[in-house]
């Protein structure tokens, strides 16, 4: 596997690309904030991505999940196995994390479509990362949504629920950015579109959710996106919602316009 991709996007911030699946890197001082962690083969791309920002894995201070799906979550283990640090998310994904409910999309869904047009590749690809493997994180912690967090870019916990049931969007105020993980991305291992969309129906716990899940980006003070997988969208987020969801209701075929 190739090192991995690390974009400075604005001040203190970093989209690191992992090859299937980004991740985000937010300093403050010597602290680190992860926004996501991979799959389980990603832990040394992780490590590699600190270090090409001038950091240490050892200066990790916390990991904020999108989402507690394998390919989101995949390296935490390993990371709090050297040191401890929060692990914080959404509190309707916290029992995901900690292996007491099923992941509703993701990590099953990646086996399960393993045979999908253009998804082999990637499907083989994950596997070899470990998107099989069980991942359970028992010290994972529930934040309140829409508080402000004391870590690095105080991010603000933005719930997005549809892709799975604790799908949460965090944004970063001073970036301007919104990290969106699988709530809207700009391309997906699946499709051959490029731009704002959604994952693939069959990705999403809820699809029709994930869809009105969008207009919680709208009013955020953010003109950065800072996907889970694709490149960073840098422009109008309502431009970028509007665009996914005419992409998802094409694919559809029903009317899920902007409410
Ligand atoms: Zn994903």
């Amino acid at each position: 596997m190739s090192g991995p991709s690390v974009c400075q996007v604005a001040t203190n911030t970093y989209l690191v690309d992992g090859g299937l699946v980004n991740w985000v890197l937010v300093t403050e001082g010597d602290a680190v904030l992860l926004i996501d962690a991979g799959l389980p083969g990603h832990r040394r791309a992780i490590d590699e991505s600190i270090r090409m920002i001038g950091h240490r894995p050892d200066e990790i201070v916390g990991i904020l999940a999108t989402h507690a799906n394998v390919a989101h979550i995949g390296a935490v283990p390993q990371l709090l196995r050297r040191h401890p640090f929060p692990v914080l998310m959404d509190p309707a994904e916290v029992s995901v994390a900690k292996g007491e409910r099923l992941d509703t999309s993701g990590s099953s869904s990646t086996v399960r479509n393993l045979f999908r047009p253009g998804h082999l590749r990637w499907s083989l690809a994950a596997l070899r990362l470990g998107a099989s493997e069980s991942v359970r994180i028992p010290t994972a912690q529930a934040l309140v949504p829409g508080r402000q967090l004391d870590l690095p870019g105080r991010p603000v916990p933005v719930p997005t629920h549809g892709h799975t049931s604790g799908h949460c969007a965090y944004l970063l105020p001073d970036a301007g950015a919104v990290v969106t993980g699988d709530a809207l991305v700009t391309r997906y291992p699946s499709s051959t579109l490029w731009g704002p969309q959604l994952p693939p129906p069959v990705f999403s716990a809820d699809p029709t959710e994930a869809v009105y899940a969008l207009d919680a980006l709208l009013p955020l003070d953010a003109d950065l996106v800072l996907p889970g997988h694709g490149t960073s969208y840098c422009g109008s987020v309502p431009d970028a919602v509007d665009l996914a969801r005419e992409r998802a209701n094409a694919a559809a075929g029903n009317s899920t316009r902007r409410r």
